[in-house]
């Protein structure tokens, strides 16, 4: 890899409309160089104990994510609630919908699959080729398929043993559910969340060809969707990763 890391990051790279921030793995995979890099070492080390520390998902573009947006707002993509059941998207008033999709997926424009820092992760040793990962609580809570490797995990990130990679939905205050799955490489997330506005977001849908479903919606309560599902905890990385002041 010889490309260097982009910081900061233009609009157009930080809401997954540009892939000029990346670089393509041997997976198939796309995320910033030095994430890259650093997502190797980690897979060393997971390797020497025993795991296949594997990517479900890296790079997302802004069309993905809207395609997914449309498509549970539409009610044509399933939404679940917190148990894991069908919702009816007819059932619900326009702010429940809002809501229950965004506990599950991002704005389109907002979501750190567009950074190249963070990624959707699986132990593929521990599955038969054919698996198909669906990133449910079931398989990386206790008793779990990648619970084990998901624990040695938890072991390295306590540790800051990670190589900077940590995870942002590790707890729940009501915004986006618990994702053990995701992992976020700090150094560089830190600054595109930092880069994220309302007004940047919003720019980011004006120049979109495509409707974006619930757009009024998303609108007027777009600083508390910001607030509430796109800020993490302060503590879900070691504050030596945070950039001086
Ligand atoms: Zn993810």
């Amino acid at each position: 890899m010889t490309q260097s890391s982009v910081f900061p990051l233009s609009s157009v790279q930080l809401t997954g409309r540009s892939e000029s921030h990346l670089v393509r793995m041997t997976c198939g995979h796309s995320m910033q160089a030095e994430a890259a890099e650093a997502f190797t070492q980690l897979q060393s080390d997971a390797r020497e104990a025993g795991f296949d520390l594997a990517i479900v998902s890296a790079f997302r573009s802004f069309e993905r994510q809207l395609a997914i947006w449309n498509g549970k707002a539409s009610g044509q993509r399933l939404i679940h609630d917190d148990s894991g059941n069908a919702l009816n998207a007819n059932e619900l008033s326009v702010d429940e919908l809002v809501h229950a999709i965004l506990r599950f997926s991002a704005l389109p424009g907002t979501s750190r699959h567009h950074w190249g820092s963070d990624i959707d992760v699986y132990d593929q040793a521990a599955v038969s080729d054919d698996y198909a990962v669906q990133l449910v609580p079931a398989e990386v809570s206790s008793g779990g398929v990648f619970d084990p490797m998901h624990s040695w995990l938890d072991e390295r990130i306590a540790a800051d043993k990670s190589h900077g990679f940590f995870r942002p939905y590790a707890s729940d205050s009501g915004g986006v559910a618990v994702e053990r799955w995701h992992l976020s490489y700090a150094p560089l997330s830190l600054g595109c969340a930092a880069q994220l506005t309302a007004a940047l977001v919003r720019e980011c849908w004006n120049g979109c060809e495509e409707k974006l479903l619930l757009r009024e919606e998303l609108d007027a309560q777009l600083p508390t969707i910001i607030k509430r599902y796109l800020a993490v905890e302060e503590n879900w990385c070691p504050a030596r990763y945070y950039p001086a002041e």
